[in-house]
């Protein structure tokens, strides 16, 4: 497996993080994303590549890379993705040069992935991955929120309410947990945790020529 940091991350000033978040789709997660990265200019998205059909208002290239099965098959050959999971009836994946990239460029990269990715990716890059997990309220909430949206069918909508209950079943495979009542309470919350997780001793590489001066 091709190592996912820099060789010398020692010329950073700061090692990246690999920031995962996860929720069942209606919790708030997208909203979350799409505040950070505006507040957050050393913090850049990963955009996945996906087999499901584009909706509505997405763009092939901001919110996924829309590709069909053979695409996805050829890039799963050629071992481009970080990860890559089944979810519903489709795959999604991490296409892993433009995580390279930002974090040989000194960003942090945000990732809106499963609980089989956000395992995938910790089982890669351990301490450099950090995972969040956003619950919804409760179910019923979750339900509304998703026919609020109205993108999808009722059918789908089902499938969907049974599959937030399995990805809830996995929050114990996060280092966070936050439930979002309202979004603006949530947002500081993910706010906090990037704070201090930037200020973990283990990223800041840039510190040890500092304290090598203030100690000499
Ligand atoms: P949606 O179809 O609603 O955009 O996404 C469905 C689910 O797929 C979400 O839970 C989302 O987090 C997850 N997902 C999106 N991209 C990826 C990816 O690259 N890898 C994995 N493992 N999951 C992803």
């Amino acid at each position: 497996m091709a190592p996912v940091l820099p060789t010398d991350p020692h010329n950073l000033k700061r090692r990246g993080m690999l920031f995962v978040l996860s929720s069942p789709s209606g919790a708030g997660k997208s909203t979350i994303a799409r505040l950070l990265l505006a507040d957050e200019p050393e913090l850049e998205m990963s955009v996945s590549a996906t087999t499901r059909p584009i909706r509505e208002g997405e763009i092939d290239g901001r919110d996924y890379h829309f590709v069909d099965l053979e695409e996805f098959r050829r890039m799963v050959a050629a071992d481009e993705f970080l990860e890559w999971a089944h979810v519903f009836d489709n795959r999604y994946g991490t296409p892993r040069a433009q995580v390279e990239a930002l974090l040989a460029d000194g960003k942090d990269v945000l990732f809106d992935i499963d609980w089989q990715g956000a395992q995938q990716l910790f089982q890669i890059a351990g301490g450099d991955v950090v995972r969040v997990f956003i619950f919804p309220p409760s179910m019923p909430e979750l339900r509304q929120r998703l026919e609020r949206r109205a993108t999808d069918s009722p059918e789908v909508i089902d499938a969907r309410m049974a599959r937030a209950a399995n990805e809830v079943s996995h929050w114990d495979g996060y280092d966070y947990v936050l439930v979002n009542h309202d979004v603006e309470t949530c947002f500081r919350g993910v706010k906090t945790i990037i704070a201090a997780e930037r200020l973990k001793r283990s990223r800041q590489t840039g510190l040890i020529g500092f304290i090598r001066r203030l100690t000499r």
